[in-house]
């Protein structure tokens, strides 16, 4: 049990990577704070994953309202956050010649603007605490772009920019920020893609297969825990080896 006691507030909570990482760190005997959109159906089969029900909160990280209305409901029933994990996001892919400047500005909307949002919120509280960790969602997209990707991959490195900066910035403070690269994880998001895109990408894995949302959630785990006490600034890919 890693996490006991420990409070982990997830963005993107209920669905995908960000839904195993909840049960995962659950399993570990954490308080697990699930903010996304909608509430998932089935919140009730989550509740058995671990020994504490997790809290919802029905959060869209692109309102200023609603984010500070997480970090405030989340303080006050527990009085301390944890680890944050910016992991919502969301692709709305197409050519430059076709990408329109709307599906430009809600892509780093909720990428990049969400989590520069909901760190806003919660850092002063891990300051007072003298202790936290942020992890960051970002993709090997974000390392080498992608074709008919340009803002989400726009988002995606610039991720790794606010979390060194972040790093450098709250370090001194006992805070600890890293984010993850995925590649390919067969979830929703993935379910987009086409066969054969694919199976390209398997092929171009050296591990020849796509990864799955507990290979991200374990990197998570590992970068939140005391494991990974002297690990700042940190990029961790889990892909099969894809960018190498
Ligand atoms: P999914 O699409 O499966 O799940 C994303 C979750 O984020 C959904 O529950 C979605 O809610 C939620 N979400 C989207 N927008 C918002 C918002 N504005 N406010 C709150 N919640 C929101 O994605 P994945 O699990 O696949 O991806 C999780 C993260 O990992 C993302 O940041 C993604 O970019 C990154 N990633 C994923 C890869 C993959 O191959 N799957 C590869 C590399 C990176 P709703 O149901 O309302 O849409």
């Amino acid at each position: 049990m890693k996490f006991t006691k420990k409070v982990v507030l997830i963005t993107g909570g209920a669905r995908g990577i960000g839904r195993k990482t909840a049960e995962m760190f659950m399993q570990e005997g954490a308080y697990v704070v699930i903010c996304d959109r909608d509430q998932p159906s089935d919140l009730h089969s989550l509740k058995e994953a671990g020994q504490h029900s997790p809290k919802f909160l029905k959060v869209d990280v692109t309102n200023t309202d609603q984010v500070n209305e997480m970090v405030k409901s989340t303080i006050d029933t527990y009085g301390k956050i944890d680890v944050l994990i910016n992991n919502a996001g969301i692709t709305i892919d197409g050519f430059l010649t076709k990408m329109n400047e709307v599906d430009w500005e809600k892509v780093i909307a909720v990428n990049l603007t969400g989590v520069f949002k909901c760190t806003k919120a919660v850092v002063p509280f891990m300051m007072e605490q003298g202790s936290g960790v942020i992890l960051n969602a970002s993709s090997v997209v974000g390392l080498y772009g992608n074709i008919g990707q340009t803002n989400y991959a726009a988002t995606k490195a610039g991720i790794l920019g606010l979390t060194k900066s972040w790093a450098k910035e709250f370090g001194p403070k006992g805070i600890r920020v890293n984010a993850v690269a995925p590649g390919f994880i067969e979830t929703d998001m993935t379910l987009k893609v086409p066969e054969k895109v694919l199976d390209l990408m398997k092929e171009k894995t050296p591990l020849r297969k796509i990864g799955k949302p507990e290979d991200i959630a374990s990197a998570y785990l590992f970068l939140a825990s005391d494991d990974a006490n002297y690990i700042n600034g940190t990029i961790l890919s889990v892909d099969g080896g894809l960018v190498i």
